[in-house]
């Protein structure tokens, strides 16, 4: 008797796939090119609004960007990376909601698709498999130069994409952030339509819908999208190093307030569960500020902050870099 021949490829199993390629249709695209360019030409109106008509941002306008930014840069920061992603803390399930729902209101995806990706970050930085490292092309200048487009923006709109069942089977079993994450298009469309709604009534004009949308809506979206893709890009070409880490993550002070405490990035990297980004001194960390409010209020539990012994084994000493 002989032995049949293989004629099939043993099945892939594609729930431990990292990565499944997707064919994307042309609406999909276009969100796509939405979400990237859609908060800049926002601002470009923004900006000719206030310049030719001389319909500036008002001072409310200008309140709820900061408020709205703060909320939605914390779900991001404190929620979908500290908690979700790496479990920094225990947060009870009204926490987990919001935090899920406030993450959402930032516009960089759904949640399940954020913590994925993420956990894939870490898994292979700045190597094969990291789905936005800037070293990706090389590290020669043009090759780094493309390589920060990559990490930015370039990365988004790859064929490539992360797969939640190998990386984030935990949410996905999590009936409620699920359903947020299902939910995505609801909080892209609250985010918008809430300054636009409180502009208008509170000011009693269209005008005032108007300027709050774009102000404390498009270019509150926009500036928050560019100080989280500069932890993926800047924070993985330039910055202190302190920290022993496998990877190229740098502290990078400049960022410290716009990202929330994200920028203390080299950090991250050498110890990404730890609740507190940035550890040393005068080291902004306004999301660790959030996290020990929650904590205080008996929300968040089992917070890892710092550990000075641990983090002293993880300090750089003469010769421990190569
Ligand atoms: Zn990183
Ligand atoms: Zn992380």
């Amino acid at each position: 008797m002989s032995t049949p021949l293989l004629t099939h490829a043993p099945p892939v199993d594609r729930k431990t796939e990292e990565t499944h390629h997707v064919d994307r249709p042309t609406w999909q695209l276009v969100v796509m090119w939405l979400f990237l360019v859609g908060p800049v030409v926002g601002l470009v109106v923004a900006i000719a609004l206030a310049s030719a008509f001389g319909v500036g941002p008002s001072w409310l306008d200008v309140t709820l960007a900061v408020v709205l930014y703060a909320f939605t840069g914390h779900g991001i920061t404190v929620g979908f990376h500290r908690l979700f992603t790496h479990g920094a803390f225990r947060a009870n399930r009204p926490l987990r909601a919001g935090l899920a729902i406030a993450g959402s209101m930032a516009v960089e995806g759904p949640v399940i698709h954020w913590v994925a990706d993420h956990r894939r970050h870490h898994a292979h930085s700045d190597d094969v498999g990291d789905p936005h490292s800037p070293w990706r092309f090389g590290t020669s200048a043009g090759a780094v130069g493309k390589g920060l487009v990559w990490a930015h923006m370039g990365w988004f709109l790859d064929d490539e994409k992360t797969n939640p069942e190998r990386f984030a089977p935990d949410l996905l079993a999590d009936r409620d952030i699920a359903r947020i994450s299902r939910l995505f298009p609801l909080w892209v469309a609250i985010s918008l339509a809430l300054p636009a709604v409180l502009g208008g009534l509170l000011t009693g004009t269209w005008t005032g819908a108007l300027t709050a949308y774009l102000w404390a809506g498009v270019v509150r979206i926009l500036v928050l999208h560019h100080s989280t893709f500069a932890i993926n890009s800047i924070c993985h070409v330039m910055g202190k190093r302190p920290f022993v880490s496998r990877d190229q993550a740098g502290n990078v002070a400049a960022l410290a307030v716009l990202s929330m405490g994200e920028s203390w990035h080299n950090l991250h990297h050498a110890d990404p569960t730890c609740a507190r980004h940035g550890v040393d001194r005068w080291q902004l960390d306004s999301s660790a500020r959030v996290i020990r409010l929650f904590e205080l209020a008996g929300w968040a539990t089992k917070v890892r902050w710092p550990d000075p012994a641990r983090l002293d084994r993880r300090r750089v000493t003469v010769g421990s870099r190569d």
